[in-house]
Parts: C-alpha cells; structure tokens; sequence
C-alpha cells in the first residue's frame, strides 16, 4: 500500500511552487531528475537535480519536441517493481524507478486564450508531458503523478505524515485528477481546431473542462457539486476576481451569472444599470443616472424578495451605491469594477461576496449553451438578440408616445432574462412589476400586477406602479385575456413577440382598450 520514494521527475511549464516543493523533496532524501527549464529553476535555488538527458544519455532535440520521450524515462514510470521480467528488463537496460512524477503541461489553453497565432498555438501542444502523465497515472500502483501546483503541499504532507512514502488511495486520487487533466487539454485542442476550421465544435465543450471549484454542496445540501470552467475568457462569473466574501455556492454561480447577463443588457456608456436576482430571475431592474438611483429604484420594485440577492452593476460600484446595498442583505455583488471606497463599505459586510469581472459581457455575442436532460445533452446557440436590433413594427390603431417606446424596449430587454412565461411591467425606466416561470400566461401577468400593488401597499403610494405603465411578454399572447389581464393592471402599451393564430383578436383587444401595441418577431422563452 504504501510506497517509499526514491527518485523523483519534475517536469512543469507553471513554475509556481517549483522550487519550494524540489526543496521538500530533497530534504525528504529523495532525488530529484528534471528537464531543461525545470532543472534550471531548481539548480538556480541551489538544489540539486539531475538533468534528464543524464539518465535518457540522450539530448533534448527538436525545440524540445522530444525531451522525456524515451525508454529510460518511460519505463521508470511504467515498470511494475514486483515483477520479474519487468525488473530483469530495468536491469539489463539500466533503467531506475520514478515514483514521484511532477509534471503540468505546455500552457496550450492560456497561449490559445491570449489569441496566439496558429504555428505557436500548435506548438504549445504539449506531447511528452502528457504521455508521462499518462504512463504515471497508469502505473499507480507504484507512482504518484501530481499535475497541479496546488496539490503539492498535500504532496509534503502526505511524505511527512508516512516516513518518505505514499498511501495507495492517495496516488489513486492523483491518477484520477491526471487523467481528468489530459482529458481537458485534448478537449481544448479539438476545440480550437473546432474554431479554427468552423467545423461543428464537439457538444461537450459546452461542459467546460477544468474544475475550478469543489463547492460544498449542490442546489440541496444532499447534492455533490463543482464548477467546471471552459477557458471562456469572456466577462462573467467563471473569470471574475472575488475580492471578498465566503466561497460562491452553486445557486451563488448560477444566481450570480443570470445577474450579471441581465446587466450587461445595459450599455454602461448610456445609462447606469441595476439588476437584483432570486432564484435565476430578478426581482428588480432599473436604469438611472447614478447606479445609487438604479439600485433604489429596483429595489423598489419587490424589496422583500430582493432580501438575500445577488445584484449586478453595469458600471465600477461607486460608495454612493455600495452604501445602498449593504442596508440590505445581500449573498453577492458583482460589477466590472469596484472603487476602493465601495470595496472599503462592503468590507464591512464580512460574508457578502463582491466579484469585479473587468468589463461586460456582449449580449450580442454568439455562444454555446447547454442543458444536461436524462441520458444526453440539449445544446443551443445563446439567444443574443437584443431589442435594439429587432425591427418593432405597431400593430394598434394607437402608437407608442416616445416614452412609452423607451419603457417598451426596457422591459422587453429585461422580458428575455426572465423565466418563461415571463411578463414585465415597467414605468420610467423600472420594473414596477415581474410574473416568471408560470405555466399559464395569464397567471403570470396576474402575479406581475399582484406583485406591484404590494409594493405600492408597502411604499405607501396610493396607486399600484402599474397604473399607467407599459408591459412586455416573452412570448405571444395566444388569446386575449392575457392582454386583458394587463389592460386591467393599468398597463398601456404593450410588446411582444406576436405570431399567434389569433393575433387578430389580440389586436382587436388592444384597440378596443386604447392600448398601443408593437411586435418584436423575436422571442425569448428562456426556461
Ligand atoms: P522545461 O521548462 O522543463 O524545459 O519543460 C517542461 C515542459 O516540457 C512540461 O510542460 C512538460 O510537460 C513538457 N515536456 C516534457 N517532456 C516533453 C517531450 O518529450 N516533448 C514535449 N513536447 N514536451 C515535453
């Protein structure tokens, strides 16, 4: 079970950790053999190491294409020590046991992420260093490959806690997380060939490749749970910097992502922009001057549903806004930025985690989105229509005033992040009220119109927000008595997608009611 370690190789292009680790090793009595880069940073630190051209008795040769690839190298990693033949053949060709491998590959994904051109993209495929990885991962009954940097300080533990040597469990956990590695970097290979030729990229890709983030538990406390990154370099909750706050949970991530996509609906050199979301849909979204304005107005929106949310900013978080937030409850803030103020005043709230991403996301932008169902996977291109682009055609006898236009188009770009059936009223650049994720149009437009006439209860105002606001519906009314709904809520105009059979009857409806109404010819369901 447990297996002493003599010989260790180093083989890593990240660096980070290296000469620490060489250093443990070799306190550890065990000796330590490294290629060219590797052997230098550790010689540097006054270490010794073996070079591996000293046991390969073979230079490393073509821009170190071939370095490791050889029968000293790989049957060191590969020979099964209690086995006579493969110990004859150790002696007879003079090979001597690794049974330490350190070893992480040529940064292909980071080359590749920083818009490499293709002869350096191809020539940071790394060959020898998964082949070793491999070959380790295979042996492990005898070697223990670790692959990344932050495993080497279970590594000197685990040496320490066991006299020099490694527990069996241990290098099988190590296996496993090897070959999840060699399985990511092909993946990510295929998948820059995908792009590079516009062939049909592989559905898995959509997955993402790498685990970032172990969580603690799932959606419940029963389910298992990670977060697995897909090299996507785009602004968003996989790259964000956390600056403060306990780990993101899984709901965290997802929450926090529907946020930040929302707001990044909002172009930052327009209008400030506010997003607050429960359970994958807001509860408030608002435009304004300053992001303090936004955040208060959508708050004002639902303020008992926005306790303990995630809001996402469209612009640097200012003091002025930060000083807003924190008055209530709040798992998560992200923004593009964050003054030192703000960050000084969320600080304050030692578990409320703030990310900064360092830019939006384009709506616009083409992607790949996925959805795990039994037995497969559901793959789609991401809906990156945007309001501003649709040709909005007024079916009504009444058109649209100017105000009620710019109401229209809010609410529509806030419709397409909200659960299917959405229904979206909204007044002076504010959600007054939001109806999500019910089975029947109507009751979403009737929870909407709920929803504002309690908040208007608990502001004190007289009159439910709806009064004389407009309303957008992700989907077309397919009778006219989810437009009646709305009529009766107070709303004025109306967007939405159109298409049903029975459009006339909508329309006719509309007019009957003064209503103005525009079609989008796009819709968004969004489950
Ligand atoms: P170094 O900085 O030590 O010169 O190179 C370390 C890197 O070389 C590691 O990322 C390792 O995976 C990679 N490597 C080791 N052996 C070979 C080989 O034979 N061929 C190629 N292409 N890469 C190798």
């Amino acid at each position: 079970d447990l297996v002493k370690a003599r010989r260790a190789l180093l083989s890593v292009s990240d660096k980070t950790g290296l000469v620490d680790l060489a250093r443990a090793l070799l306190a550890a009595g065990i000796e330590l053999v490294s290629t060219g880069g590797t052997a230098k940073a550790i010689a540097e630190a006054g270490i010794a190491v073996k070079d591996v051209s000293d046991i390969t008795g073979f230079p490393e040769i073509m821009d170190g294409r071939v370095k490791t690839l050889h029968p000293s190298v790989h049957g060191g990693l590969l020979a099964i020590r209690d086995d006579a033949e493969h110990a004859a053949a150790m002696r007879e060709h003079g090979i001597g046991p690794i049974d330490i491998a350190i070893i992480n590959l040529y940064p292909f994904e980071e080359v590749r992420a920083a818009g490499g051109d293709y002869a350096s993209v191809v020539e940071n495929i790394d060959i020898g260093g998964p082949a070793m990885v491999r070959a380790s991962a295979k042996n492990h009954a005898y070697v223990a490959i670790v692959t990344d940097p932050a495993d080497y300080a279970r590594l000197t533990e685990t040496l320490a806690a066991n006299d020099g040597a490694t527990p069996y469990r241990f290098r099988q956990e190590l296996a496993a997380k090897a070959y999840a590695r060699t399985a990511a970097y092909d993946a990510a290979i295929s998948g820059w060939f995908a792009e590079a030729l516009d062939i049909e990229a592989p559905a898995w890709r959509a997955f993402g490749g790498k685990l970032e983030t172990v969580m603690r538990y799932g959606e419940n406390p029963h389910q298992k749970a990670g977060f697995y990154v897909n090299g996507d370099k785009r602004p968003g909750v996989a790259t964000a910097r956390q600056l403060q706050g306990k780990q993101l949970s899984y709901n965290n991530v997802n929450d926090t992502d529907a946020a930040f996509e929302l707001v990044a609906e909002f172009d930052p050199a327009r209008t400030a922009a506010v997003a607050i979301i429960k359970h994958a849909n807001p509860c408030g979204v608002a435009e304004g001057d300053s992001l303090r304005e936004a955040y208060l107005a959508a708050l004002a929106c639902d303020p008992v549903s926005a306790f303990g949310g995630i809001v996402a900013l469209n612009r640097l978080l200012d003091a002025e806004a930060a000083e807003e937030i924190v008055k209530t409850f709040t798992e998560v803030i992200i923004a593009p930025e964050a003054s030192p103020e703000a960050t000084a005043i969320v600080a304050a709230k030692k578990n409320l985690r703030l990310l900064v991403t360092d830019g939006l996301p384009d709506p616009r932008a083409a992607g790949i989105m996925a959805k795990s169902v039994a037995g497969g996977l559901l793959v789609q291109s991401r809906d990156n229509a945007v309001v501003d682009d649709l040709d909005l055609k007024v079916v009504t006898k009444r058109a649209p005033s100017d105000a009620e236009m710019v109401d229209l188009r809010f609410a529509f770009r806030v419709a397409k992040h909200v659960k299917s059936n959405a229904i979206v009223y909204a007044r002076g650049g504010a959600t007054v009220g939001i109806g999500a994720g019910q089975m029947s149009r109507v009751d979403s437009s009737r929870i909407a119109a709920r929803k504002a006439l309690d908040a208007a209860e608990a502001a004190g105002a007289g009159e439910p927000l709806t009064k004389g606001s407009v309303v957008a519906s992700d989907a077309f009314f397919p009778f006219a008595d989810g437009l009646l709904a709305a009529v009766e809520a107070g709303a004025t105009a109306v967007i939405q997608p159109g298409g049903s059979m029975r459009d006339d009857e909508v329309i006719a409806a509309a007019d009957e009611h003064g209503i103005a109404m525009v079609f989008t010819g796009v819709r968004h369901f969004r489950h």
